[in-house]
């Protein structure tokens, strides 16, 4: 195969393009078979099932990823969080399976590793968030064995809840890094599950210094549920360190080197920690193929598709649309997001494919439900764009209550694949009318 090179921009590593060894023409092309894609997908067919829509996507799996954290804390397998790609895949739409690795939006077309050059009318990019695991040095290397894990990767989740049962006592870690993450409240979700099962082994927690490190400088992004965690891990004893990011794991030492940061993100001295267990938050960003094409915001190191906070359409190039973790949306980034995401990247799509106005706006809504123990979580719904409380249940969700453990381990699984994935309507607006209000 004769191969060209185009130098990156923003990532240090030049890639290699294969030759162009067929070229196919799809109406619309999606890139990622994810959580935003299918919805996507799914709602644009359910408008209009003649569309001709092709889904590229690699993976002969999809992971429902809000389950990692359940098999870190035992209570779901790594099976349970996973079906068949194909299944989910909607009547209709052509799968390609294999990973684009250039985009060219001036000539409406994207190139696959294998070399087949899509070209299109209409693109949606979705291919989800990149995990950095290279720049925590040492992290790679000392993964899923002596202590260290992460309910970050479907590989390491398992190995989590090994850790967390069989501990028995010093130093256990949870880290959060110096970049955007996916669900953010996660790092945090998986400690307050260890934290009871140490409580629930004689004399193990006694034995035990939890500690939280992270590189931000408070526990959550919206005042009001921040102040509610604040007083859970005083009241469970659990040391929090802010302004910490993890830069190094020594695995021969079972040391995790830390810099401390100023408030403007600067360096201003280094501390390291014991660990016997440690579990990891990675560094994360938009995938390398974004980041060095014309979508990606400019001089953003973080490379996001450049789109309106609103729209969803992108801001240079308006027949492209983006949602999902590798947007440039600036709220947090979950699955419950792509819920209120995916309808408006429909609608509006198809607005522009019939010559009208973009009328639809997203509205920032995300939700994070933030398991504080077995039985217990906070249905952390807000608006990322004005850090605002929300509910989509008539409960004021600024509490710690056993209903939402509930929702999240039976009913949010089940409206994942039978409801979101298939592009049904979101539920909370059949109850719009008894919505708690602040
Ligand atoms: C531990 C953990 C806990 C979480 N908890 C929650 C939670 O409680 N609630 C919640 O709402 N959200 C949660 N999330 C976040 C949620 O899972 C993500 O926000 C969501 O999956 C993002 O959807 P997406 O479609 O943007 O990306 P993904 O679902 O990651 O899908 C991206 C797809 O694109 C494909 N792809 C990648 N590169 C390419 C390429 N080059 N070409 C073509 N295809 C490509 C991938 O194979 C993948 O199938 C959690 C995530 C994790 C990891």
């Amino acid at each position: 195969m004769i191969t060209s090179t185009v130098e990156s921009a923003q990532t240090s590593n030049p890639i290699t393009t294969p030759t162009v060894t067929q070229t196919v023409h799809h109406q619309i092309v999606i890139i990622g078979g994810g959580a935003a894609g299918i919805t996507t997908a799914s709602l644009l067919f359910h408008n209009n099932h003649s569309l001709d829509i092709a889904i590229v996507e690699p993976s002969d799996q999809h992971y429902y990823q809000p389950g990692w954290t359940l098999t870190g804390g035992g209570v779901f397998k790594i099976q349970d969080t996973l079906r068949n790609q194909r299944d989910v895949i909607p009547y209709g739409a052509t799968w390609i399976k294999d990973k684009v690795i250039h985009l060219d939006p001036d000539h409406n077309r994207v190139l696959t590793q294998t070399g087949i050059q899509i070209e299109y009318d209409y693109l949606i990019v979705c291919p989800g968030i990149q995990i950095d695991w290279h720049l925590i040095e040492g992290l790679k290397e000392s993964l899923g064995k002596d202590g260290v894990t992460t309910n970050y990767s479907p590989r390491y989740a398992p190995y989590t809840w090994e850790l967390i049962r069989n501990f028995q006592g010093g130093n256990a870690l949870f880290t959060f890094p110096n970049t955007p993450i996916k669900c953010g409240g996660a790092p945090q979700k998986v400690m307050y599950m260890a934290d009871d099962i140490f409580r629930s082994k004689w004399g193990v927690r006694q034995r035990t210094n939890v500690m939280f490190l992270s590189s931000l400088n408070k526990l959550f992004t919206v005042p009001e549920y921040s102040n509610l965690l604040d007083n859970i891990v005083q009241e469970r004893n659990i040391k929090v360190q802010f302004r910490h990011n993890l830069k190094a794991i020594k695995a021969e030492t079972k040391t995790a080197i830390f810099e401390i940061l100023d408030d403007k993100s600067n360096v201003i001295d280094q501390v390291s920690y014991p660990y016997d267990m440690i579990h990891v938050a990675p560094p994360q960003s938009a995938p390398d193929f974004i980041k060095r094409s014309p979508l990606a915001v400019p001089n953003n190191p973080y490379g996001w598709v450049d789109v309106d906070s609103y729209t969803l359409q992108h801001k240079r190039y308006p027949n492209i649309f983006s949602l999902g973790d590798a947007s440039s949306l600036p709220t947090s980034k979950t699955s419950a997001a792509i819920r209120k995401q995916a309808p408006i990247a429909a609608k509006n799509l198809l607005c522009l494919i019939a010559s009208k106005p973009l009328l639809s706006q997203y509205d920032g809504y995300t939700c994070c439900p933030l398991i504080t123990g077995y039985n217990r979580t906070i249905m952390a719904e807000f608006n990322g764009y004005n850090a605002k409380p929300l509910s989509s249940f008539p409960l004021n969700p600024l509490k710690e209550r056993s209903i939402m453990w509930t929702m999240k381990v039976t009913a949010l699984p089940w409206i994942y694949w039978n409801r979101m994935l298939k592009g049904e309507r979101f539920e909370g607006e059949y109850i719009k009318f008894m919505q708690w209000k602040p």
